[in-house]
């Protein structure tokens, strides 16, 4: 599932592909996939050009001047350039065709991926990014704003780290990641984690994501999230996966347990 280093990685490559082109035609395959009306949505992104490609948390935020193009990839969603000649490609749900006969084309083979249109003054005012947490290289993401957050939350600190509504674009893999570094077990509630901690916990997220940026992200099984883009952040991954393997700080085993609902991978010792 892509994270923040991953829609990061994909929106740099898009932007190399997709920029100035102007849409001149629309297909729909699956509706679902859009979650504005249909007809509001087509009709507002003919003859609009790609005037830039931003991201907030693991939206990718197609600027088309007057309106933001919003598309969240969830589990599958992927991004593939063909000529307008080029038959359908298997699990394409969306393709935007340009002036100059190439398409962008939206495969999602689970089909949870949501394309919203939202007007560029109201981007903030409604969903989907109404309620998104702060940026983790957003300044105003500071201690004390977590300690806000997180000041009645008996949930697991991992669960807390991967709400999108305190800070957006943390994944699975990254929280472990950043759990680890900082020294601190997933399981401990929220509420609990000292000031000290904290610090220790944002400058780490901020740590594993920009040396995940850098790599262009994390590939894992099959994942590719557009053509192109393999990530080599897999290769730097401390506990994330690692089960049974030994931990680099202490060589005890590492282990997985659930957190959430989420496999997650600790260190006993080195994580209290
Ligand atoms: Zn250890």
């Amino acid at each position: 599932m892509p994270e923040l280093p991953e829609v990061e990685t994909v929106k740099e490559s898009l932007k190399n592909k997709v920029l100035h082109k102007k849409i001149v035609g629309i297909h729909i395959y699956y509706d679902k996939i859009v979650a504005t009306p249909i007809s509001f949505f087509t009709k507002n992104c003919m003859n609009k050009e790609i005037v830039d490609i931003k991201r907030r948390g693991k939206w990718l935020l197609f600027d088309l001047g007057d309106f933001y193009l919003l598309s969240h990839l969830r589990m599958e969603g992927k991004y593939f350039i063909r000529g307008e000649e080029e038959a359908i490609l298997k699990h394409e749900h969306v393709c935007f065709v340009f002036s100059d006969h190439s398409t962008l084309r939206y495969l999602d083979t689970r089909k949870f991926g949501r394309m919203y249109l939202i007007e560029k003054n109201n981007i903030e005012k409604v969903k989907p990014l109404k309620d998104l947490g702060k940026e983790p290289f957003d300044e105003s993401l500071t201690v004390l704003y977590l300690k806000d957050k997180l000041k009645e939350k008996h949930v697991p600190i991992k669960t807390s780290l991967l709400n999108q509504h305190i800070i957006a674009g943390i994944g699975n893999i990254y929280v472990d990641e950043i759990l680890f570094l900082s020294g601190i077990h997933p399981l401990r509630p929220s509420m609990e984690i000292n000031e000290k901690e904290l610090l220790k916990i944002l400058e780490n997220t901020k740590i594993v994501l920009e040396k995940a940026i850098g790599l262009g992200g994390t590939t894992i099984r099959t994942y590719t999230s557009s053509e192109g883009v393999h990530g080599k952040f897999q290769n730097e991954l401390f506990i994330h996966g690692k089960d049974k393997e030994k931990c680099v700080h202490c060589g005890n085993p590492i282990h997985k347990i659930v957190v959430g609902g989420r496999g997650t991978y600790i260190c006993d010792i080195c994580q209290k």
